[in-house]
């Protein structure tokens, strides 16, 4: 946990969020500022800063995100008519939480722009 991130704050339930889901080592809720009429951010529990961070010790967490991705599309009524995921990495890519996280956007058709 790291003290000034606003995502272990929510994880510790110290401010709050609208959880969907949350196991041992992924929490998933919804997006504050939702781009999508299905918004979910997809969090691992340990706190990794980016995908430049990421370690081979990291693969099962972040296998897992893709797994919860598919069930969290499954429960959200998205899984057949698509959705996105997205995880922005830095500044360039407008990474703004320095805390690893999946956005899953669905529930319309999405822009194909991707920059
Ligand atoms: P990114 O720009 O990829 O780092 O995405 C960060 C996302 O976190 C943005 O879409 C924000 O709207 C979202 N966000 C920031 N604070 C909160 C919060 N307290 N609860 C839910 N979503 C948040």
């Amino acid at each position: 946990m790291k003290e000034d991130c606003i995502f272990c704050k929510i994880i510790e339930g110290k401010i709050p969020s609208q959880i969907v889901y949350k196991d041992e080592k992924i929490i998933a809720f919804r997006d504050i500022h939702p781009m999508a009429p299905v918004h979910l951010l997809i969090v691992p529990t340990q706190h990794i800063a980016q995908v430049n961070d990421v370690t081979v010790g990291d693969e099962c967490s972040m296998g897992h995100l893709f797994t919860t991705a598919r069930l969290l599309a499954e429960k959200e009524g998205i899984a057949e008519g698509g959705y996105r995921l997205v995880v922005n990495t830095g500044n360039q890519a407008g990474q703004s939480v320095q805390h690893l996280h999946m956005h899953l956007l669905g529930g319309k058709t999405l822009s194909v722009k991707l920059c």
